[in-house]
């Protein structure tokens, strides 16, 4: 029989009105002939909820505690959501991630999946089981104890099942119907797409498009797994609803630009006048990854006399930091530089789109259609797919809406 994964986040399965509206679209699946695993959320805020205690009851807390804490969450929903389908006259039963077992390693609070076997969930469903309902977020550590996957890691449980299981598909249930082509709180007219590609999902996933977890279109992307994403309050779930994050091969016609991305709080920081020698670069961002510091784009200027400016960019929380680390390393003699000059509002605002691999001229259009707005670029970086620039924070917004209208992404589809 073929087998389908449904995910459910946790706006899907907040109360017990939402969970009975999941479950009837697990039973249509199943009817449809599908085996069907689910994989499900903590109803919202409860994770929040549960971290907090355990941040209240301890400061430095015990990290296997905090996942005996806070993998609870989805037990809870996972039992519900049986319940609610067997009162449906459905056939399913409940499994936590150690019954299963979801093996991971024992890195607790940011574990990652080592091996899902198949065959408890396979000997069920050959004995007449038709849903399998498992606690997303959660594992049992190589250490015999309960596990998490890092937060939004419910997303990666369900690609991970969708691969082990060779599933058809994996839909993964949400509040918003799909994938847009930017944020329709800035951009009114934003589009749902029908249709995009791992590598553009990815770079919209970490550019603060907040849909899926990062680390569960990577894995969908080297396992091949089709990943829907769609609404649990439409009553669609045909396949005309949501969008499909597919193999760049299964899209036909590939528009140049996408999507638009934005981050908001970003961070620019120049060393000026550092020695520009052999190995400089490691001695800069050394400390700097020392520390812990997401560094993000990074640009060396042109060198003058053997000594250059160098410019990066982080989130801006963490630039005090940075300037410490910085400041120490000066300090301690391992770089020398004249001054250290950090910008705490810009934002990065970047186009996202697999077609820019043959086409040129898209980033002269994206310059272009940002200088009839008077907005000044900062900083530019580029990828094969990707082109981002820095702005200032205030024209983060106009930003945003000038390149929506210059790439013609109201049409987009
Ligand atoms: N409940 C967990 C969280 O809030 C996992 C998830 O929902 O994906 O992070
Ligand atoms: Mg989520």
């Amino acid at each position: 029989m073929p087998r389908l994964v449904m995910k459910f986040g946790g706006t899907s399965v907040a109360d017990l009105e939402r969970i009975t509206n999941a479950a009837k679209k697990v039973k249509q699946e199943a009817e449809q002939g599908f085996e069907v695993i689910v994989i499900v959320s903590a109803m919202s805020g409860k994770t929040n909820e549960l971290v907090g205690w355990v941040d209240q009851t301890s400061t430095f807390y015990d990290a296997r505690e905090y996942d005996a804490v806070v993998s609870s969450g989805e037990n809870i929903t996972a039992g519900l959501m049986a319940l609610t389908l067997q009162e449906m006259g459905v056939m399913a039963r409940s499994w936590q991630g150690w019954q299963v077992p979801l093996k991971t390693t024992s890195a607790h609070g940011a574990a990652r999946i080592e091996e899902i076997p198949t065959h408890n969930l396979d000997e069920k469903f050959g004995e007449g089981m038709q849903v399998a309902v498992v606690a997303g977020f959660q594992g049992i550590g190589a250490d015999g104890r309960i596990t998490t996957l890092g937060r939004g890691g419910s997303d990666t449980t369900a690609v991970a099942f969708a691969a082990a299981f060779e599933a058809e598909r994996c839909d993964i249930y949400t509040d918003v119907d799909g994938i847009y082509t930017t944020d329709p709180r800035i951009v009114a007219e934003a589009s749902k797409l029908s249709k995009i590609s791992y590598e553009e999902m990815l770079e919209l996933a970490s550019l603060g498009a907040k849909v899926l977890q990062t680390r569960s279109v990577e894995l969908a992307m080297r396992y091949h797994v089709t990943l829907r994403v769609l609404s649990s309050f439409e009553d669609d779930i045909s396949m005309a609803a949501g969008t499909l994050v597919c193999d760049e091969e299964e899209i036909m016609e590939n528009n140049v630009v996408n999507g638009v991305a934005y981050s908001r709080d970003e961070a620019k920081m120049t060393l000026v006048s550092v020695a520009d020698r052999p190995g400089i670069a490691a001695a800069i961002f050394g400390p700097l990854s020392e520390a812990g510091i997401n560094v993000d784009m990074i640009v060396q200027n042109i060198s003058e006399e053997g000594r250059t400016d160098m410019t990066f960019s982080c989130p801006t929380d963490q630039v005090a930091r940075a300037e410490k680390a910085l400041n120490g390393a000066k300090d301690s003699g391992e770089i020398n530089f004249h001054g250290l000059v950090s910008d705490k509002y810009v934002s990065k605002v970047s186009v996202v789109g697999i077609g820019m691999r043959s086409h040129v001229g898209v980033a002269k259009q994206m310059f272009e259609a940002l200088s009839r707005e008077g907005v000044n670029i900062k900083v530019i970086t580029t990828s094969e797919i990707k082109i981002s620039v820095l702005v200032d924070r205030k024209y983060m917004e106009l930003a945003v809406r000038a390149l929506h209208d210059e790439f013609e992404l109201e049409h987009a589809a």
